[in-house]
């Protein structure tokens, strides 16, 4: 599928619950009850129809399971299961906080899972705490162990950097890529969740992080980047095993090259994460409307996808954990 600019959309983010069981300061509100009524929120059997009928025809064929905290939705495998019954699937990818992976990695390797995102901010076990407001850094890395032991390729791990919160962090994260084929990637702040914290702080931006991390390590250039649908740019430092990411929608958008839509837990479809724009599928699917009918509610979407996003003008009204991040 291809909007009006030419971009070519093949890439679908599904969130499959808004719910979490972390509240990361950037992220969400400390308090507060936000989550979206249980029977608003899509099943299995939709997500899959929907996949199956809807948006593997119109082409996006790569998708990436997400929230909230994915791993939080019980049985998570067999929704992946159901999923990989689809061959027209290309990539079938997973982001998650990791607290939970340890113990679901293997089956959901086994269901089908090719790859995993893991959020992880710091290695310091007190401000991960502050961070996460209240995670235990502890089991998020057995969570990327377990996924790399799972066979899960690539394992990336994701970092936001938030200027006087975790930049200093950004040295001891590159250094886990040295000893683990992992792909550790800085990623900008946006102005989306919690939107007083980027006012008050601003982003820092990943040309800054590069500059730090050259300082410290040799980084030399990565020719064959680690797989996936994003827009990163990689390096590596000399005779790692890993690689370093950066992700800069802040200081250099790339929404020229923007490939996805969102599903978002209660069946919205989002064209763009930074606009409050959304058409709800949900709806005319439980109403019984036709594969073809509900592909249009789909094309109709694409007219809500902007040329570029226009971040910091007050048109987000979701968290990221509500849209999928
Ligand atoms: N709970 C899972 C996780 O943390 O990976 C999946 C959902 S989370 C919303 C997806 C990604 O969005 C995470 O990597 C998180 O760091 C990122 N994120 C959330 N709020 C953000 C913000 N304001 N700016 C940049 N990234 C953000
Ligand atoms: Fe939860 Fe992920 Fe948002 Fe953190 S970033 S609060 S783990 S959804």
């Amino acid at each position: 599928m291809r909007d009006g600019l030419g971009r070519q959309i093949d890439y679908l983010r599904v969130s499959v619950t808004d719910r979490c069981n972390f509240r990361c300061q950037y992220c969400m509100p400390e308090r507060g009850k936000i989550w979206f009524p249980r029977e608003e929120i899509l099943s299995f059997e939709e997500i899959h129809t929907l996949v199956r009928d809807v948006f593997i025809p119109l082409g996006l064929t790569r998708i990436r399971l997400t929230g909230g905290e994915p791993l939080l939705r019980q049985d998570l495998a067999t929704l992946v299961g159901m999923l990989r019954t689809e061959p027209a699937i290309e990539d079938l990818a997973l982001s998650t906080n990791g607290v939970l992976l340890e113990g679901q990695a293997a089956t959901l390797a086994a269901a089908g899972i090719d790859r995993v995102n893991i959020s992880l901010d710091t290695l310091q076990g007190e401000r991960f705490r502050t961070i996460t407001r209240g995670g235990n850094l502890e089991l998020v890395l057995r969570g990327v162990k377990a996924a790399l032991e799972a066979g899960m390729h690539p394992v990336k791990v994701n970092c936001v950097v938030v200027p006087g919160l975790n930049e200093e962090d950004v040295i001891e994260l590159a250094r886990l890529t040295i000893g683990l084929p992992v792909h550790v990637r800085f990623v900008e702040l946006m102005p989306v969740g919690d939107r007083d914290l980027f006012a008050a702080r601003g982003s820092v931006k990943t040309s800054e992080v590069a500059a730090v991390l050259q300082e410290r390590f040799e980084l030399v250039a990565v020719e064959a980047p680690p797989a996936g649908n994003g827009p990163a740019d990689y390096m590596a430092i000399l005779g790692a095993m890993g690689t370093i990411g950066f992700i800069h929608p802040m200081s250099r958008h790339f929404c020229d090259a923007c490939n996805r839509f969102r599903l978002t837990a209660n069946g919205h479809i989002k064209a763009c994460l930074l606009t409050s724009s959304e058409l709800d599928i949900k709806t005319p699917l439980r109403q019984g409307a036709s594969p073809a009918e509900l592909r249009q509610v789909v094309q109709d979407a694409v007219d809500l996808k902007p040329d570029w996003h226009h971040m910091g003008d007050g048109d987000q009204a979701l968290t990221m954990s509500q849209v999928g991040g």
